[in-house]
């Protein structure tokens, strides 16, 4: 399995598991309940997602680096990238080991 595969079905999971509490919230009323397994999801997709690194570099592939105005501003979120924006490696076709 490759780099991006594993980050889009986490993607989905972390979309599709927030969409579905989002819908227990809204049913049943928001809780402080509602909370807790919100950022239980949210927490272990940020631990999954910085362990999902670019296998040359080294780079987080939720971290973009986007050229505006001349200068280069790195962001992180959204959909992980195809390509690793440091190095150039192909993050959807190789499938080295992490
Ligand atoms: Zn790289």
């Amino acid at each position: 399995m490759t780099v991006h595969k594993k980050a889009v079905i986490l993607f989905c999971f972390f979309v599709v598991n927030s969409a579905a509490w989002g819908v227990v919230a809204m049913t049943t009323g928001f809780g402080a309940w509602v909370l807790v397994p919100v950022l239980a999801v949210f927490l272990y997709f940020a631990v999954s997602s910085m362990s999902l690194r670019c296998p040359r570099c080294g780079k987080s592939i939720y971290l973009k680096t986007v050229r505006l105005f001349g200068t280069g501003w790195t962001y992180t979120g959204g959909f992980p990238e195809t390509r690793c924006s440091r190095c150039g490696f192909q993050l959807n076709r190789a499938t080295e080991p992490l």
